[in-house]
């Protein structure tokens, strides 16, 4: 339980996921994001409007599904890494997931690294995709992992196999 340990439930995550129909549009913001803290700089980089107001600074985001366009702006601007990009549309076999990632070496694209999932266990294999790492970014990088798709919503960090 995520007070306790900080791994949210399956209730958590259910609460913040997108419908199938709209995952099966294309690429979609998830903001796991769970506890209700004074931040919100997701809703003022988000230049679609796809994550509503907030009315208290303490409130949970809340992202309009049907706005979002998975552009991911968003996943570099939050302190907590809470969020990720999920395409379901990526392949036939593999979806693909973005994830913020702060730690060093940013992996190469074409690697293959070890897919974790929201308890740090390690739930399988994920190839990188595409790195971002610009300025703007403010060395949060986002990796794109195509993942095997019925971990598309299990993988939510990673693990590099060698220390270069
Ligand atoms: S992924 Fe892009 S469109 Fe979606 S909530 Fe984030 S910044 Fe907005
Ligand atoms: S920026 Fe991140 S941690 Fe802050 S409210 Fe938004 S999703 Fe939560």
């Amino acid at each position: 339980m995520l007070a306790q340990n900080g791994i949210p439930t399956p209730e958590d995550i259910a609460e913040v996921l997108p419908p199938a129909e709209r995952l099966a549009k294309g690429p979609v913001a998830i903001a796991e994001c769970f506890q209700n803290i004074p931040c919100d700089p997701c809703y003022h980089s988000c230049k679609q409007g796809a994550i509503k107001e907030f009315t208290d600074i303490n409130q949970r985001p809340q992202i309009d599904f049907d706005k979002c366009n998975g552009c991911g702006s968003c996943m570099s601007r939050c302190p907590g890494l809470a969020i990720f990009v999920v395409d379901a549309t990526f392949s036939e076999q593999e979806a693909l997931v973005k994830i913020p990632y702060e730690f060093l070496p940013i992996p190469q694209v074409g690697e293959t690294v070890t897919a974790i999932n929201r308890a740090g266990q390690a739930v399988g294999e994920a190839r990188v995709v595409k790195v971002q790492n610009s300025k703007v970014q403010d060395r949060t990088a986002v990796v794109w992992l195509a993942v095997a798709k019925d971990l598309m919503m299990e993988v939510r960090h990673f693990k590099t196999k060698e220390v270069r």
